[in-house]
C-alpha cells in the first residue's frame, strides 16, 4: 500500500478568495509522482483552534502531513506557535536559521528587527529545513512513525524546499511500491461514446487497475492506475492498452504526457511536413498554441490573421463573389484560405479557421459557435463544419484543438 498524505494550506487570504491555492495542487502532483497517495487537501484559516484541530485529524489519518503557509514574521501568522503547542514544546533559537536570515538581510542592505530575528525561533523538537531564498525556515517533525512538515506559503520557497529536502527524505522513508499511471489520449470523441466503445474491455479490467475518464477541451484522457509499479504490472498495463487500442485507434493521438499541440508537431516532423495557418475567429490563438511547442520552428512556417473580409480577399485571394454569396464563415471560404495560405507561405499543409465565436454575430442559419475549418495539402483540400456551444473564450479554444485534429486526421491518411 502506498503511504498516505494530507495537505493543509493555511491562510485567511485563500479562504477570502484573494489567493489561489496553487501550493496544494503542485504538491499533489509531486506526491503522486513519488507514489504517495494524497487522501485529502484542506484549506484553513490562520486561527489557533482550527490549526490544532486539523493537525490532530491529519496525523490520525495520514502517514505524511504537509503544511504550507502561516510562517511570516507578523502576528497574523500562527503556524509556528501552534506547532510548538501541538507538540508540547517551546520555540528555541536555531542558529543556522538565524545566520541564514542575517545573510539575506545583509545582502539586501536591510535592517533586521525583532520580528525578523524571531523567524529563527523554531519548535525545539523539529529539524530545520533550509530556506536559502527566504527568511522562513521549513520544519520537519517526526512523530510516532509519522512525518509532519511545515513550509512557507510563498510558492517558490515551498517548491525549493520540497525538491531539495522534503521529497528526497519522504522517498527514503515511505516509498516502496509507487503509484503507476498510464494515459491514453484521445481527441474528437466524447467520453460517453468512448465508454460505450470500450465497455467490454473496461468490464474485464482486473480489480487492482483503476480506469478514469478525464475530459478536457475536445479531448478525453483515459488513465489506468495501479498501486504498484513493478515491471510485471507495467507489462500487464501495456497489454491492456494493446488490447483496447484497435477499438479506438482513430481517436488516439498520443500517450502519457503528450498534449495535442506536441503530438501534432511530432506527426508533422515525422512526415517532414511544414504548416501554415490562416486564422480568423481564433485571432492568433491557434498560432500561439502551435508556437508554445518547443521546436515548432522546425515545422511551423507562419500565419496570417485575415480577420476582416477585405483582408481575406486582398491578402489571401478569397473571391469577393464567394464572400458575398456564402459569407466568411463558409466551406468555400475556409477551403480557399487553407489552400492559399499553404501556397503563399510555401508550406506543405495549410489550415484555416473561420467562425462565429460569439456572443454576437450569430444567425438562424449560422448560430454562435459555428466554425468552419479548412485543411489543404498538395493532394487534397477538405473542410469541416463544427458547432461549439460555449462562450467566446472556450469556443476559440475548441476551434484551435479541432483545427489541430484536422491535421492529424488528414495527414495520417496519406
Ligand atoms: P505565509 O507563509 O502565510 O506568510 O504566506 C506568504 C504568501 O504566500 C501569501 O501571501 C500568499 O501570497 C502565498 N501563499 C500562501 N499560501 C499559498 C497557497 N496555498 N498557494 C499559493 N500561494 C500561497
Ligand atoms: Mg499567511
Amino acid at each position: 500500500m502506498p503511504a498516505k498524505a494530507i495537505i493543509i494550506s493555511i491562510g485567511d487570504e485563500i479562504l477570502y478568495g484573494q489567493t489561489l491555492d496553487t501550493n496544494s495542487h503542485w504538491i499533489s502532483g509531486e506526491l503522486d509522482n513519488l507514489g504517495v497517495r494524497v487522501l485529502k487537501k484542506v484549506t484553513i484559516s490562520d486561527a489557533r483552534e482550527t490549526i490544532l484541530y486539523n493537525l490532530q485529524e491529519a496525523e490520525k489519518n495520514a502517514d505524511i502531513v504537509l503544511i504550507t503557509g502561516g510562517l511570516g514574521p507578523t502576528s497574523d501568522d500562527l503556524t509556528k506557535p501552534c506547532l510548538a503547542e501541538y507538540f508540547g514544546t517551546q520555540l528555541v533559537r536555531n542558529e543556522e536559521a538565524f545566520a541564514n536570515i542575517k545573510a539575506i538581510f545583509e545582502k539586501a542592505g536591510w535592517e533586521m528587527n525583532e520580528s525578523n530575528e524571531q523567524q529563527a525561533d523554531l519548535p525545539a523538537n523539529c529539524t530545520a529545513i533550509k530556506n536559502p531564498i527566504g527568511t522562513a525556515s521549513g520544519m520537519w517533525f517526526d512523530s510516532n512513525d509519522k512525518v509532519i512538515v511545515s513550509m512557507p506559503g510563498v510558492p517558490f520557497e515551498m517548491k525549493h524546499m520540497m525538491k531539495e529536502t522534503v521529497l528526497p527524505r519522504l522517498k527514503k522513508q515511505f516509498v516502496e511500491d509507487g503509484i503507476y499511471h498510464r494515459m491514453i489520449r484521445t481527441i474528437g470523441i466524447g467520453e460517453s461514446k468512448l465508454a460505450e466503445i470500450i465497455k467490454d474491455w473496461e468490464n474485464k479490467l482486473p480489480e487492482e487497475i483503476k480506469l478514469a475518464y478525464l475530459p478536457t477541451l475536445g479531448a478525453v484522457k483515459l488513465r489506468l492506475t495501479t498501486d504498484n509499479d513493478s515491471a510485471q504490472t507495467k507489462k500487464q498495463i501495456q497489454n491492456l492498452i494493446d488490447q483496447v487500442l484497435p477499438l479506438i485507434e482513430k481517436y488516439v493521438y498520443g500517450f502519457d504526457d503528450e498534449e495535442v499541440p506536441e503530438a501534432i508537431g511530432r506527426i508533422l516532423r515525422e512526415k517532414s511536413q511544414t504548416l501554415a495557418i490562416a486564422e480568423s475567429c481564433t485571432g492568433g490563438y491557434l498560432s500561439h498554441v502551435v508556437t508554445s511547442v518547443p521546436g515548432s520552428s522546425g515545422w511551423f512556417r507562419g500565419s496570417m490573421i485575415p480577420y476582416s473580409n477585405d483582408l481575406k480577399r486582398d491578402l489571401l485571394a478569397v473571391d469577393q463573389k464567394i464572400l458575398d454569396a456564402e459569407g466568411a464563415v463558409s466551406e468555400a471560404v475556409v477551403l480557399a484560405l487553407a489552400e492559399n495560405i499553404r501556397k503563399s507561405l510555401k508550406a506543405d499543409v495549410g489550415i484555416s479557421v473561420s467562425g462565429i465565436a460569439g456572443p454576437d454575430g450569430g444567425s438562424e442559419e449560422k448560430p454562435v459557435g459555428t466554425v468552419w475549418i479548412g485543411y489543404s495539402d498538395k493532394n487534397k483540400s477538405v473542410a469541416k463544419k463544427f458547432r461549439f456551444i460555449r462562450n467566446r473564450e472556450i469556443n476559440i479554444k475548441y476551434s484551435a484543438i479541432a483545427a489541430l485534429n484536422m491535421i492529424r486526421i488528414n495527414l495520417d491518411k496519406d
